[in-house]
């Protein structure tokens, strides 16, 4: 150790250093503290008095056999500290911790050699939450989860940090509303994997710890993870925190705005988002129905009818890919074709990446490397626009997809440029006036992309959803490109469509400027045959989150199978989305202690109460009661008011927004 800086150290923290052996910083909501020797970082939050611990290392990372201290104390100032760390036994860091914001202490990470190879190694220990009702907050390829932090076996072990829907995992007691939020502000290389261990008890629980992975296998740039310690308000309030960041980062760009860059948004807003069938004949049909918008997907036969469903106020979409491509055969180069195996990505060993293999496995597509993008995304918007009056572009697989390195000498790629290339592409359609869409939702999208398919999904769907097979029943097994699959139908009730794990944390952060909807395998209408009661769920889980149902118009979807169901489905949810599109969600609660009943507040004022029990529940929206069946509902707000609930034994569906009125009695 560099004695001079120890010195130095031991003056400026007199009140807080209680020796040589420890180091501190305080402001005035936190409290650091660190022991050198052990390794033991405690944070005390002061407004709480709650003092979050790491575990003192263990087995790999300190021990009896690591080196003592574990800590190097660098320097001390009043406003950081400057330690170093050695990692894994074999990476030395130096690590700058601060305290930047009032709840918020920073741990940057730098190699002294930025080349230096580490592979993946671990980072500092996890803080970790004992209480009875903790759990992981986290939005994990869905809109957002709460993961009880002692399930056993816990159900996600690691989350790649580059697919974190929003980087960041939160920890949170349910029943006093303290909580961290750990925000990875370097997402691109990292993950986060949930470290066992064992609790007051024996209580077996798990925790948060950062691993960091090599960019191209070197440790590279400078590191950084951002804590923020919440006194109360639990996972709401870790989102509202993650919004102020993703504000202070340009992310939050609100509806409103982009509506004023393109007025075509507009007929997003209160749009079911509808695949199948594009024609002029399904559109007039849909329009006598009373469908009034509608966001259609694919091509008419003419771009002529294409303007005539434009004019019925839809608005006009089409399905478009430049992951997934196959052997151009003129040489020439667009959405689907280029030059193999030239333009796809290299992996480190020089093999080319595989994408989408096809349901009879005669087709594999391969990876095309994404620093090509954006030229054959210019081509094609030039091409296609000359020719069709589009108004909207869905780009797939951008957006869904994890983050990785291309190591063709002629076009090479790290990930962080990978995450770059997604906007480029966007650009493409956004820059000539297209509202454009997504599959699946990831931070870095939300000022380019305007809609998002598969976020209000639960993350794994337990049926090819993705090759489009419906299940016929809750067990039906399928086999297929990727093998034998069983439908676990359980786990798709628990964590997919239970109501009792799942939070909008995606929408407590990012409704107001891009609006969300289901997989395609996982539509509203997708399970009429296995399970047609989990549509008035979905429907229920979009009036709570004020999203738009997605629904399909061909053989296997409810406008040709049941068209009560798809006219049903859009009464109720897309009058709210409209009344509230633009609203940011301020708040989500569960009313009840089983989590059957939860409740939503909107900025312009509207509140959404739900009720996805068995059990009839009494509840008050404004100053009204309403007793609710099984996902019924009450919303009231400025623009709208809607309930499904019971008169007697008559289940009543009102809606009330401007002119439109429904009334409906069962
Ligand atoms: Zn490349």
């Amino acid at each position: 150790m560099n004695t001079s800086a120890c010195r130095t150290a031991v003056i400026l923290c007199s009140l807080a250093c209680a020796g040589a052996h420890g180091a501190s910083l305080e402001n005035r909501a936190l409290r650091l503290d660190i022991a050198l020797d052990t390794g033991r970082v405690t944070v005390t939050e002061k407004s709480s008095k709650r003092v979050w611990e790491q575990p003192v290392p263990a087995g790999n990372v300190g021990g009896a056999s690591a080196p003592r201290p574990l800590y190097r104390l660098l320097a001390q100032k009043k406003s950081e500290l400057e330690l170093e760390r050695t990692f894994d036994k074999r990476v030395t860091l130096r690590l700058r911790f601060t305290l930047p914001g009032a709840s918020d202490l920073r741990i940057e990470a730098t190699a002294d050699d930025p080349k230096t190879l580490i592979g993946e190694i671990s980072f500092l220990e996890p803080f970790v939450l004992n209480a009875p009702r903790g759990v992981l907050a986290v939005a994990d390829y869905s809109d957002g989860h709460l993961y009880p932090l002692d399930t056993q076996p816990f159900p996600r072990g690691t989350f790649s940090g580059d697919r974190l829907d929003m980087p960041w995992v939160g920890l949170c007691d349910l029943d006093t509303g303290c909580g961290y939020l750990l925000l990875l502000e370097t997402s691109d290389d990292a993950s986060v994997t949930m470290q066992k261990f064992t609790g007051k008890n024996g209580r077996q629980l798990v925790a948060p710890m950062v691993r960091w992975r090599g960019q191209k296998g070197a440790f590279g740039y400078t590191r950084s993870v951002l804590y923020h310690f919440a006194p109360k308000g639990g996972y709401v309030a870790l989102c509202k925190r993650y919004r102020a960041y993703a504000k202070e980062h340009g992310l939050i760009v609100p509806l409103a705005d982009k509506l004023k860059k393109n007025p075509n948004l507009a007929r997003l807003f209160g749009a079911p988002d509808v695949w199948g069938n594009a024609s002029l004949a399904f559109a007039q049909e849909a329009k006598a129905a009373g469908v009034e918008k509608m966001l259609i997907h694919g091509k008419p036969k003419k771009p002529e009818e294409m303007r005539a469903i434009n004019d019925l106020g839809y608005l006009t979409s089409e399905y478009d890919n430049y992951t997934d491509i196959l052997q151009t055969k003129d040489g020439k180069i667009d959405h689907q074709h280029a030059i193999l195996p030239d333009h796809a990505v290299m992996l480190k060993d020089g093999e080319r990446m595989k994408a989408w293999l096809t349901w009879d496995k005669k087709t594999q597509f391969m990876k095309r490397c994404p620093m090509l993008w954006e030229e054959a995304a210019k081509a094609t918007a030039e091409k296609v626009l000359s020719e069709w009056p589009f108004i909207g572009r869905f780009v797939d697989v951008t957006t869904a997809e994890g983050l990785y390195e291309c190591y063709d000498p002629k076009h090479p790629m790290t990930r962080t440029q990978k995450r770059e290339c997604g906007p480029a592409l966007h650009r493409a359609f956004r820059d000539r006036k297209l509202v454009v869409g997504g599959e699946h939702g990831i931070w870095w999208c939300v000022p380019w992309v305007d809609y998002i398919e598969g976020m209000q999904s639960g993350g794994n769907a337990s049926w090819p959803a993705g090759h489009l097979i419906h299940p016929k029943s809750k067990d039906e097994e399928f086999e297929g490109a990727w093998g034998k699959l069983k439908t676990k139908w359980e786990q798709y009730a628990k964590w997919g469509i239970g109501h009792e794990y799942r939070a909008p944390l995606w929408e407590l952060v990012f409704h107001d400027c891009i609006v969300s909807t289901w997989y395609w395998g996982d539509a509203s209408d997708w399970l009429l045959d296995a399970a047609p009661e989990i549509t008035p769920k979905k429907d229920a889980f979009n009036i709570l989150y004020g999203t738009i149902p997605l629904l399909w118009a061909n053989k296997g979807g409810s406008w040709l199978k049941d068209r009560a169901v798809f006219l049903r489905t859009y009464r109720n949810t897309c009058k709210l989305h409209e009344a509230v599109a633009t609203a940011e969600l301020l708040s989500h609660e569960f009313v009840t202690p089983d989590h059957a009943v939860q409740r939503t507040r909107f900025s312009d004022g509207t509140e959404c109460v739900v009720n996805f029990g068995e059990k009839p529940q009494r509840v008050k929206v404004g100053r009204q009661e309403f007793l609710l069946p099984q996902n019924g509902w009450a919303v009231k707000g400025p623009k709208i008011e809607q309930s499904r609930a019971l008169d007697g034994d008559k289940q009543v569906t009102k809606i009330r927004a401007g002119k439109y009125q429904f009334p409906e009695t069962r």
